[in-house]
């Protein structure tokens, strides 16, 4: 008995020194790819005319109503009007088509046999919560600049990247380049609403002159200064899909009645029950695919023992995958998740529901469609008196590749502008025009070239928006290598 007693003791020291081993190992050959042949790039701006440009675009209050689109037509006129008039060389070299209040600008490439490329951005921009204009440090519509940062609505969300596109081409073309890839420029009108008319409507014109584009760069992530966890680099995140959308009513019905005689059970507490197993049964989701690529990427700037963990999934699997589910933000990178909203019930607080509704609103994981949600809700609550109904939705856009040349070209020109930063495809939680553009390109990439930081994150849609002047012309940069690297082959 002893005997087998040591001799397990010694086989279990033994497989926990081999085990250890391994993890070692493997840690020590997960690290950053090497940083070659990549020579910093040195492009002279006159930062000052650039912010103010910048500044000129967020006085013009292009906002997208959800209920009155169309509302304050004249601002965005006089937008499209300002960029005629503001850059020239622009207007000169390359042909402009108006699709409704979008513009489509097409730069001739000089190999017609290359597939061309699309950079885009969106002029619209949210509306200001009336209320919250005194929570502002600046006026929301100033454009003011102080202390090197310019302030206002769209200095992030997106008028950075349509002004910084029309900059990086104006650049090009004082510079006397010529691209070998016809180059298109898109500016939007709507995305914060849809997009249909502007981006969606740009893509039919293109579609129907029969243009397939190699890659497309719309907005997404960012090149994040400390917002991912246990990274102290930079890190360019470009997300290469971006989720989709399907709200589902979840209808409990019953009998009904006075609500001095209830039942034991009405349609409250079987909604209730509904809803508290839709949040118990998350959707399956779990590191695969795109999310292991991206944390895998990730990961190799990390310290020890996080480096550790990725780099051995075999053995700590689970416990990445519970870590990471945690946290709303890197759980929405690995499954479709699950958001109750809207309730409803009876109409009167003395009169018992025949029909109480919960909504509830799934962003859907490129692994999952808005059939198998649906699906897998309905299996999950639906009985004799629960039912399922959608809402509609969208699909999530297909996942486009991290080892073609587009993807290859971003990261280079990354890498010429900010140095030795980590870079790591992405998954765009939000929605962007790309939903449309991404019908005519092979490759649909979301990124925009500027860093943020975790500050810098409730200006996105809310107070404070803002960019440093720093921060914007090296996003400028960043835009003139992508065009540069992009249109040649
Ligand atoms: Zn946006």
């Amino acid at each position: 008995m002893k005997k087998i007693i040591k001799n397990a003791a010694a086989a279990i020291i033994t497989l926990t020194v081999a085990i250890s081993a391994i993890v070692v190992v493997r840690t020590l050959n997960h690290t950053r790819p090497p940083f070659i042949n990549i020579a910093e790039v040195n492009i002279q701006l006159d930062e000052a005319k650039l912010a103010a440009n910048l500044a000129a675009a967020i006085r013009f209050k292009t906002v997208s109503y959800q209920a009155a689109p169309g509302k304050q037509n004249q601002e965005f006129s006089n937008f499209l009007d300002w960029v005629v008039a503001t850059y020239p060389q622009v207007n000169q070299v390359l042909e402009l088509v108006l699709v409704n209040q979008s513009m489509l600008y097409k730069w001739q490439g000089s190999d017609d046999a290359l597939k061309p490329i699309l950079i885009t951005g969106h002029y619209d921009v949210v509306p200001v919560i009336p209320g919250s204009e005194k929570n502002w440090q600046q006026p929301p519509f100033s454009g003011n600049i102080v202390d090197g940062v310019i302030w206002g609505r769209g200095a992030l969300d997106d008028k950075s990247g349509v002004v910084g596109i029309l900059q990086a081409v104006t650049y090009l073309l004082e510079q006397g380049f010529k691209p070998q890839r016809t180059v298109y420029l898109s500016f939007g009108h709507d995305e914060e609403i849809g997009g249909r008319n502007g981006a969606g409507a740009v893509t039919a014109l293109l579609k129907e002159q029969g243009v397939q584009l190699a890659w497309s760069l719309d907005e997404g992530s960012f090149v994040f200064d400390g917002i991912f966890p246990g990274l102290d680099s930079l890190m360019a995140s470009i997300n290469v899909a971006e989720k989709g959308s399907i709200t589902l009513d979840i209808v409990a019905t019953a009998p009904g009645g006075h609500s001095s005689m209830p039942p034991q059970k009405n349609a409250v507490g079987d909604l209730a029950k509904a809803i508290t197993k839709l949040q118990d049964n998350p959707v399956p989701g779990g590191l695969s695919g795109l999310s292991t690529a991206m944390f895998d990427n990730v990961s190799r700037y990390m310290p020890f023992t996080m480096r550790s963990l990725f780099a051995n999934q075999w053995l700590f699997g689970l416990v990445i995958d519970q870590q990471l589910s945690a946290s709303a933000t890197t759980n929405a990178m690995l499954r479709t998740t699950t958001a109750p909203t809207m309730l409803s019930g009876s109409i009167k607080t003395n009169v018992l529901p025949i029909e109480a509704i919960a909504t509830v609103n799934f962003r859907i994981h490129p692994r999952d469609n808005m059939r198998s949600i649906e699906d897998y809700v309905t299996q999950l609550v639906a009985s004799d008196t629960i039912s399922v109904r959608t809402r509609g939705g969208i699909n999530a856009s297909t996942v486009s590749d991290w080892n073609a040349k587009g993807y290859g070209d971003i990261v280079q020109s990354m890498r010429e502008i900010y140095g030795d930063i980590a870079v790591a495809p992405g998954l765009m939680i939000a929605g962007s025009d790309s939903k449309h553009y991404g019908q005519v390109a092979n490759n649909a990439y979301r990124f925009n070239p500027f860093v943020l930081a975790s500050h810098d994150l409730t200006g996105f849609h809310g107070t404070n928006e803002k960019i440093t002047v720093r921060n914007f012309a090296q996003g400028v940069r960043g835009y003139i290598q992508i065009i540069r690297n992009g249109s040649e082959t």
